[in-house]
């Protein structure tokens, strides 16, 4: 049983425009515990019907709010903002509950996700204008920034309150309204949300949470034409589906998608901060990042000096139920995600590649699995290749810096990359090379509201959180003055 201070946050409806509805027919799913297996809830599973309505709800809703100074609207977003802190225990209970991630993670990223409203809060008052110098003297150019309308926001499951509040904080402060879909294994973290939303005063329609059909919903986000902007957090196959079907009627997209991140550690490295920096990178959410490292590339002088280093390391992390005292690794999201790990790991072994640590399912049974550690990856395995999303880190070995920086390229991804070195020249030269939305120098974690998130390649479209994060979310009018 999930028990909660304030249990009218364990929601078993959707938000929409101020009220909280079932679906239509009836028609619910069930949201279960990956720790445990224990049902959760049952949610309305909502169709293009239900988003068809919460998309009319916000349209409705956007003249008065777009038409609110910006001062009130930062002041309901630092309610909305403290109201999460306020809740933080029983929100992240209930992000561990439905995700798995350990509760000390939960309440980071309830304070890391209540960041991204505060900010944009703060964002929200600096939304200036321009004036410019016509050409001509008896001219003036004025450049306004205005909210882009009513926009839509698809989530996934493994952050399920950063991911919707970096878009959310966004959106609400530019002076849009937002529907938002969360993933359906993890829905009941978003309507807590919704919840906390409403009770900080955010008028009906401006913020409305919906759980059902992806695809239904998803398609009807993307093709409605009052829906000015997708933001998408998730796949990169999916995102390409959207992204093909925002393109009927011009939408304006944000696109978080998938990685390959590289994690360079070279010969100057101080290794024991690589070592560090690796397991707070990789092992976040037992591996279930999009930013967490993938390939690890290790120079040849300290390969086996940084591998035994490291498997002393993973072998004190604990893995168990999120909500036990200590664990540090919670099960996987599910069996898929187990298959993928073990398909890697099956992969890399036949084609030549040592196990140092771990390799299978955990003793713990259910989707728990072993961090595993595996020497002398080759780019012929698909663990190169692909993201593993789980606890699996692979060394791959280098000899010189350009090797190093064209095995980091040699992917179509372009989400997160990390270095380690102490040399100025080299720190500035791979830098600049890598071909990455992000690069993490001499550190494992650079997430924060602060600094603007998002990928090159086929990682994605635009920036979150950041003073960028908010462009996305305004559209620039020129206006021309004659006659002075
Ligand atoms: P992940 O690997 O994170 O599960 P997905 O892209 O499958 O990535 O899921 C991310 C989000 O996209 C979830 O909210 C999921 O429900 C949604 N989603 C999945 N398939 C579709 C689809 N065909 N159309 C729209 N949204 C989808």
């Amino acid at each position: 049983m999930l028990t909660l201070d304030n249990p009218a946050l364990l929601k078993q409806a959707c938000y929409l425009a101020g009220n909280w509805s079932a679906a239509d027919d009836g028609r619910t799913f069930a949201v279960h515990n990956p720790a445990t297996g224990a049902l959760l809830a049952e949610l309305p599973y909502m169709g293009a019907a239900e988003a068809g309505r919460a998309i009319a709800a916000a349209e409705a809703a956007l003249p008065g709010w777009r038409a609110r100074s910006a001062k009130e609207r930062a002041q309901l977003l630092r309610r909305w903002h403290d109201l999460m802190l306020a809740n933080q225990q029983d929100l992240a209970r209930i992000m561990t509950a439905e995700q798995g991630k350990p509760l000390a993670e939960s309440q980071g990223e309830i304070a890391y996700a209540a960041g991204f409203i505060e900010w944009f809060a703060e964002e929200a008052r600096r939304i200036d204008g321009d004036v410019l110098q016509h050409p001509q003297a008896d001219k003036r150019i004025m450049v306004l920034k205005q909210p882009v309308g009513v926009c839509a926001a698809i989530t996934p499951w493994n952050f399920p309150a950063a991911m919707i509040t970096r878009k959310a904080g966004a959106a609400l402060a530019a002076g849009c309204t937002m529907v938002v879909k969360p993933a359906s294994l993890t829905p009941l973290t978003a309507l807590a949300l919704a919840e906390l939303a409403g009770q900080a005063g955010i008028p009906a329609g401006v913020f409305s949470v919906m759980t059902g059909g992806a695809d239904a919903i998803g398609t009807e986000f993307a093709t409605n034409p009052t829906v000015r902007k997708l933001s998408f957090t998730g796949s990169t196959a999916v995102g390409a589906k959207l992204l093909a079907q925002c393109a009927g009627t011009i939408k304006k997209v944000s696109m978080e998608l998938g990685g390959n991140a590289p994690f360079i550690v070279f010969d100057d490295a101080d290794l024991d901060a690589a070592v560090d920096g690796l397991m707070a990178s990789k092992f976040r959410n037992t591996g279930q990042t999009c930013v967490c490292a993938n390939r690890v590339l290790v120079q040849d002088g300290i390969y086996d000096a940084f591998a035994t280093r490291l498997a002393a390391r993973m072998a004190e992390l604990k893995v168990g139920n999120g909500m036990e005292e200590g664990v540090n690794q919670g099960p996987l999201i599910n069996d898929e995600a187990v298959s993928k790990v073990e398909a890697h790991i099956i992969d890399a072994l036949g084609k030549g590649a040592t196990l140092l640590v771990g390799g299978k399912r955990h003793a713990r049974g259910g989707t728990y699995f072993e961090p595993t550690l595996l020497g002398d990856v080759t780019a012929d395995m698909l663990v190169a290749r692909e993201e593993t999303f789980g606890p699996l880190a692979p060394l791959f070995r280098f000899t010189t810096e350009a090797d190093a920086i064209h095995m980091a390229n040699d992917t179509e991804f372009g989400l997160a990359s990390y270095f380690y070195s102490r040399d100025i020249g080299r720190i500035f030269r791979v830098a600049e090379a890598l071909e990455y939305g992000m690069v993490g120098i001499n550190v494992g974690a650079f997430s924060n509201e602060v600094g603007p998130f998002g990928g090159i390649k086929q990682s994605g479209l635009g920036r979150e959180g950041s003073k960028y994060g908010l462009d996305d979310y305004l559209e620039l009018k020129y206006l021309c003055l004659g006659g002075i």
